[in-house]
């Protein structure tokens, strides 16, 4: 299952940042997740129930924005929304389409209470 192993890398790099920056309990985290990365949010949310279990990150909320899918024509330079995979200019009807957003998978930010107040 790919999404556990994505959500355990979210919970590796947030642990290690944590730590890093001396924060106290993380409250929340925040991913985007781009369209293109064929990832379910549902099963990453699961994913990341499963795998924080029994860490420091039990009980966090993990909020899932996702991305759409922006392209832009090389022909045209037109940029566009791309729905359903479907890569064609909607001006010129060029192929030959570079895609702007929807690649992402990191995560936004971390809230965690300060230790230092
Ligand atoms: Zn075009």
């Amino acid at each position: 299952m790919h999404e556990l192993a994505i959500a355990e890398s979210i919970i590796k790099t947030v642990l290690d940042e944590a730590e890093r920056r001396n924060l106290g309990p993380v409250k929340k985290i925040a991913v985007r997740v781009g369209a293109l990365t064929d990832v379910v949010p549902d099963a990453l949310r699961f994913g990341f129930e499963a795998a924080s279990a029994d860490t420091e990150l039990e009980g966090t909320k993990l909020e899932i924005k996702t991305i759409p899918v922006v392209g832009k024509c090389r022909n045209c330079g037109k940029g566009f929304n791309v729905e359903e995979h479907i890569f064609i200019c909607p001006v010129c009807e060029s192929f030959d389409i570079e895609m702007t957003t929807g690649g992402e998978l990191d995560i936004e930010y971390i809230e965690a209470d300060d230790r230092s107040i």
